[in-house]
């Protein structure tokens, strides 16, 4: 499971270095967020190292931690901005797990009581909707500190 691969390989690295676009919700020194381009559920959000680790084996403590402690804070966003019933947040390592993106991730996932769970969509999301969401969950993020 260490799909390795070039930094201008990866369509994450070729987003923080802003060469691809991308929905960006929130970023700091160490971390990135932004909109899943295929949501599965409206908010589906991405919280990335900057630095280019395969997956969770391969990826630096600290941003580990940056990348939980800034999921808690996209949560909170995420209930104030939708007031879903639950969050899903999850990883996937390596190809057999489910891992598409070989760049480490945390999903976030905002659920509705009764809605089916689904990993992955082929449906992209309307890029009106989610240039306003990301605005929406960037402007909670900076409000609740
Ligand atoms: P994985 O399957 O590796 O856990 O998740 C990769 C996620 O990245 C998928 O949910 C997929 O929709 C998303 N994704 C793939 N390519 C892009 C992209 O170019 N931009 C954005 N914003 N999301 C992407
Ligand atoms: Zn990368």
């Amino acid at each position: 499971m260490d799909e390795h691969i070039a930094p201008d390989a990866c369509i994450f690295c070729r987003i923080v270095s802003k060469q691809a676009p991308a929905h960006v919700v929130h970023e700091d020194e160490r971390v990135l967020v932004f909109l899943d381009i295929f949501p599965v559920a409206d908010g589906h959000t991405l919280v990335i190292p900057k630095a280019h680790a395969t997956n969770l084996l391969h990826t630096d403590e600290a941003d580990l931690a940056a990348v939980i402690a800034c999921s808690r804070r996209v949560a909170a966003a995420q209930r104030r901005v939708l007031d879903p019933d639950g969050i899903g947040v999850f990883q996937l390592n390596g190809a057999a797990a489910g891992q598409t993106v070989f760049h480490y991730h945390m999903h976030l996932i905002p659920r509705r009581q009764g809605d089916v769970l689904q990993v992955h969509s082929r449906t992209p999301g309307d890029p009106q909707r989610l240039a306003a969401l990301a605005d929406q969950l960037g402007g909670a993020m900076t409000a609740e500190g």
